[in-house]
């Protein structure tokens, strides 16, 4: 692989991105994730103690980072205690011998969502997304207490020629329920001197978050340069151009539809049902094509399949860009693919099916 862009996909209902001046009783947060806090993320994906990160720190803050702020957040604090119970030294106020739990206000961003591109070598990229597939430990945003709610990785590592094009290359999405889109998003771009611009623009500022080394923790500052993009120029895909791209819109399938129900029942019929792909049984029929979805399905537009091979078919359609006409499982130029998809939700589900019945120490 010789990708030099990673995405990032940074979401969840809390993110707590410390500054380095935000270790004592009131702990703010940045507007944006910070680049200790990512590199810290990275650390825990590829199993790093504290003392092992030294040697991977140069390397990690070497990465370019570009943040896309696609939902800013809210701002919210909580009340924290520690030691409760243990009677520490607390020394708040005048009376320096007081006993008692340690108090914090921590702050959060609630409902924030972050697309993070980080550039750099090839070989370093393709650790960290391996890495980020399989994290060793958990990853969280910026505290441990703030776990992400969708998958960290936005999409496979590709190549880009700077962090901007990388940020626009991945659409924006609107949220459910969300009415009014902002007309821009605000980027946040490293900025390293060129031989075509040897000094920071006057914009840049510093960030004091670039790791040196986490225990004890020291950092040292790069420049962030702000750049704005239209939300028309994010919200239009840009990778994976499907093969043939029709622009007629994708005709909804009518899944009540009587007609529908009949071609289905008989699609099943006729391939004894059993999936086309695995031969298991099948519980559903795929559409290869929407051309006449709706209600004038003909046999030939459907295929049966097992549970598990329509989520693989599923999954590799979803972002391929693909419009009327879809997979096709019996298609041998899908065969790997859709046997690599399948190993792949086989692999996830048995482990969410020994974390049920087993306790934790003995999955790992
Ligand atoms: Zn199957």
């Amino acid at each position: 692989m010789d990708a030099n862009t990673l995405y990032l996909r940074l979401e969840g209902p809390l993110q707590a991105w410390g500054s380095h001046e935000s270790k004592f009783a009131v702990r703010r947060v940045m507007d944006a994730p910070t680049k200790s806090g990512v590199i810290g993320m990275l650390c825990a994906a590829i199993g790093l103690s504290r003392s092992e990160t030294q040697p991977w720190l140069p390397p990690l803050s070497g990465l370019r980072m570009g943040v896309r702020v696609d939902r800013p957040g809210i701002r919210w604090w909580d009340y924290h205690t520690i030691g409760a119970g243990m009677q520490m030294r607390i020394a708040e106020g005048e009376d320096k011998t007081k006993l008692g739990p340690m108090l914090s206000r921590r702050e959060y961003l609630c409902d924030a969502s972050f697309l993070v591109a980080l550039q750099g070598d090839p070989g370093l990229i393709g650790k960290l997304h391996a890495a980020l597939s399989q994290p060793r430990w958990p990853v969280y945003l910026g505290r441990k207490c703030c776990p992400p709610s969708r998958p960290i990785i936005e999409r496979e590592p590709d190549t880009r020629p700077d962090l901007l094009e990388a940020l626009r290359s991945v659409p924006w999405q609107k949220r459910l329920g969300e009415d009014t889109p902002p007309e821009r998003l605000e980027c946040l771009l490293d900025w390293t001197p060129t031989a075509d611009q040897p000094e920071a623009p006057a914009d840049a500022v510093i960030c004091y978050d670039v790791p040196v080394c986490f225990s004890p923790p020291s950092h040292t500052a790069r420049f962030v340069v702000k750049r704005e993009l239209p939300i028309g120029q994010a919200a239009r895909a840009t990778v994976d151009p499907p093969p043939s791209v029709s622009p007629t819109p994708r005709p909804r399938a009518n899944y009540k539809d009587s007609k529908f129900r009949e071609v289905r029942a008989k699609r099943l019929a006729e391939d004894a049902h059993l999936c086309v792909f695995c031969k298991a049984a099948a519980t559903t029929v795929q559409h290869i094509t929407y051309r006449r979805a709706g209600g004038d399905e003909e046999l030939s537009d459907l295929k049966s399949l097992c549970r598990l091979c329509h989520d693989a078919v599923t999954m590799l359609e979803y972002g391929a860009g693909m419009t009327l006409d879809r997979i096709d499982p019996e298609d041998p130029a899908w065969r790997e693919r859709i046997i690599e998809k399948r190993r792949q939700i086989i692999a996830f589900r048995s482990l969410e099916t020994r974390r049920r019945r087993l306790s934790p120490e003995e999955v790992e």
